[in-house]
């Protein structure tokens, strides 16, 4: 089995970033994802990234993802999805679902997934009325009546999104107040389109002939009762993609990977973390592009003292 100098885990710009790097250094490495793109694919149209003005995000990913293939020494895997990470006489042993990796060095950036409400049927109903991103699927509420389900920005946001192109949206809140930006808070309280729901929870979701038509919820006061829509969207949160390597690397008590900030390396020698999957508090584009080249400049001054 040949060995790398680096082994880089994710697709998302965490990692194209450190794969970018590595590939300038001249790092035999290779990126493995299940996906390329991560949330930067389905962010839509990003503002904040320097450089561009406005850009979506499937744009901005398959530029860097350009810009690493150009450089030989850099290759990557797509469809690949790690189930272990274990050292093994002085280097890493990486299984994915059907081939074993082994590197000097590894480079997790494997970002976070959307908290699932664990609802029966959630599963199922998922691309059947369900969503996880308004603006990926805020398009197919044209016309119809939507439910979001949360209370952060994200909620807030999603709500903004869906009163452009539903007929009605219920924006379902388990707590009292909405939290996040005052500003856009404001702008979808006075938005006669939308119906604030606080204090609420979902019970169960109803569904015709297997496509959702409903949920069910309960209030405040513990009453029960319907409310009718054809989409629901669930923004209650992220979980980082970190268990695979609970057994390799601390955590935090958010589950995730804790790193030195100067280094980007975890408790374990040689392992090396990048972007939303840290304890870094910024979950940001720029932020994780910049953690992924700061932990590839660290992984390469770690391998020239392995040399
Ligand atoms: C809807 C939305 C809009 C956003 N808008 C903005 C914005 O406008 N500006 C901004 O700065 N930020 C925005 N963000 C946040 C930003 O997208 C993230 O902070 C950033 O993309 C994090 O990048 P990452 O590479 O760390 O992780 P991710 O993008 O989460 O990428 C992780 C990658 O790892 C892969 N992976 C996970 N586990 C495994 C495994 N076991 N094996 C193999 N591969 C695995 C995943 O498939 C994915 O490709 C937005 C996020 C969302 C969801």
């Amino acid at each position: 089995m040949s060995e790398y100098d680096c082994i880089i885990i994710g697709g998302g710009v965490a990692a194209l970033s450190g794969a970018l790097y590595l590939g300038r250094y001249q790092r035999k490495a290779l990126l493995l994802a299940d996906t390329i793109g991560g949330q930067t694919a389905i962010a839509g149209t990003i503002e904040n990234y320097p450089g561009f003005e406005s850009i979506n995000g499937a744009d901005l990913i398959s530029k860097i993802k350009s810009q690493v293939l150009k450089l030989k020494s850099t290759q990557i895997e797509e469809g690949v999805k790690i189930e272990s990470l274990s050292e093994a006489s002085g280097s890493f042993e990486i299984k994915g679902n059907d081939k074993t990796y082994r590197a000097k060095s590894v480079l997790i950036a494997t970002g976070k997934r959307h908290r699932k409400l664990g609802l029966d049927g959630e599963g199922e109903l998922t691309g059947k009325g369900v969503s996880y991103c308004a603006t990926c699927d805020g398009p197919f509420a044209k016309g119809k009546k939507a439910v979001v389900v949360g209370g952060g920005n994200s909620a807030v946001e999603a709500t903004q999104i869906l009163s452009k192109v539903a007929d009605r949206v219920y924006l379902v809140n388990i707590n009292e107040k909405l939290s996040g930006e005052k500003v856009r808070i404001e702008q979808i309280e006075s938005d006669k389109k939308i119906e604030i729901l606080p204090q609420t929870t979902l019970v169960r979701l109803l569904t015709d002939n297997k496509t959702l038509s409903g949920v069910r919820i309960k209030n405040r006061n513990g009453n029960e009762s319907m409310l009718e829509c054809q989409m629901i969207f669930i923004e209650i949160g992220w979980i980082p993609n970190s268990e695979t390597f609970a057994q390799i690397v601390n955590l935090n008590e958010e589950k995730e990977i804790i790193i030195d900030p100067k280094t980007n390396q975890t408790s374990q020698r040689g392992i090396f973390a990048a972007g939303d999957i840290t304890d870094v508090p910024a979950k940001q584009i720029v932020v994780a592009a910049g953690e992924g080249a700061k932990a590839a400049i660290a992984i390469n001054q770690f391998l020239e003292n392995l040399d």
